[in-house]
């Protein structure tokens, strides 16, 4: 509470307790008190300043629960590399110099493996399935378990949907095509890639088209129609692949430091943990909704030759993706924890889905 507001209030109970007695207001002023109090904190994320999606959800956290707190709450977002570098939001919010941040669990690969499993695994879970083990299937107690030590707790917070196979200047018939082939796809995608007989390298998303025009490498996935189109990959490659196996449905997290978390008053923890639901279902819903319409413009505007990844070259991937998740297992008892709950939950749904979703795709529109 401001001093000017805190004295308002201190003199108007005081009137009340003179009139109704003493009891009343020596119950009322802690409680009202400690209500009252404002909280501000500091959010730093993995993206470029209000980026369509990703920084726009991380903005419109901040502002719902600057709404819905009445202004108790108050987060102001900080793109990356303003506060702390674009990958430094993890020990930032690990070490309190934060209380929050906004990223892709993906991007920890190195300190905590098994936090992949809550971002996007290769041949993982598409965005309903993702919201199901974790919400509702026992993978939200994994996440914060493996974030306790790192005195994080996590939240979903966002879903990109399915991605797109990437954009390409050969084509993929068969296995063999990956042979040497030079492609921007970073994480697990990319040590799959590698076992392909192809390169991986690595770059921002800035530098994707510069290099796939002039050649420096034949392939690049980012992320699906939507941000494609504007970064304008179909000038620069001829060929748009899909599924994106390696990013079925990328979640988005919000990472917040166990001691400021503890530090809130319940219906503040409510508070947050409901705008994280919201910013989830915001996000994916802003990507289905867009991405449909720019591949519109895609295929009809720019005569994009969209490509199926062939059935073989698939079965194929899926096998050296099950081969890489089980080398980091052997060698990771937390990572295979979870990669078991996930294989788990995997096979139970794809059982579901299989009477479910399959059929229900099968179905096409009216
Ligand atoms: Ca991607």
């Amino acid at each position: 509470m401001e001093n000017s507001n805190r004295r308002e209030f201190i003199k108007t109970v005081g009137m009340g307790a003179a009139a109704i007695g003493a009891g009343i207001a020596s119950n009322a002023v802690p409680a009202m008190a400690k209500d009252e109090k404002t909280f501000k904190w500091k959010m730093v994320t993995t993206w470029p300043p209000h980026f369509p999606m990703l920084g726009e959800s991380a903005d419109k956290i901040a502002e719902w629960v600057n709404e819905m707190s009445g202004g108790r709450l108050q987060i102001t977002v900080y793109a990356g590399g303003e506060l702390v570098p674009a990958l430094g939001a993890f020990d930032a919010v690990s070490q309190g110099t934060v209380e929050m941040g906004h990223s892709a669990s993906y991007y920890w690969s190195g300190k905590c493996p098994a936090a992949q499993f809550f971002a996007a695994v290769p041949f993982g879970f598409n965005a309903q399935s993702i919201n199901a083990w974790i919400y509702s299937g026992g993978g939200m107690e994994l996440w914060e378990k493996l974030y306790a030590p790192f005195n994080m707790k996590p939240f979903l917070a966002g879903n990109t949907g399915v991605q797109m196979g990437g954009w390409f200047n050969k084509e993929i018939n068969s296995m063999a095509d990956f042979n040497g082939l030079k492609m921007r796809i970073p994480g697990l995608g990319g040590k799959i890639l590698a076992k392909a007989g192809g390169n991986s390298i690595l770059m921002a998303g800035g530098e994707i088209y510069t290099n796939l025009e002039r050649g420096v490498i034949d392939a690049a996935e980012w992320v699906g129609p939507f941000h494609d189109l504007k970064l304008g990959f179909h000038k620069a490659a001829k060929y748009y692949y899909y599924p994106g196996w390696h990013e079925l449905g990328t979640a988005f997290e919000l990472m917040v430091n166990l001691k400021a978390w503890n530090s809130l008053p319940d219906d503040l923890k409510a508070i947050l943990n409901a705008a994280t639901y919201k910013s989830n279902i915001w996000m994916l819903s802003e990507f289905e909704a867009k991405n449909n319409a720019a591949l519109r413009e895609l295929i009809d505007v720019h005569k994009v030759q969209l490509k199926e990844f062939p059935e073989p070259v698939i079965k194929e991937l899926k096998k050296l993706s099950k081969e890489v998740l089980d080398e980091q297992a052997a060698t990771d008892p937390a990572f295979k924890e979870v990669y078991e709950s996930f294989l788990a939950f995997q096979k139970n749904i794809y059982g579901w889905n299989k009477m479910s979703e399959e059929p229900y795709q099968k179905l096409k529109y009216i």
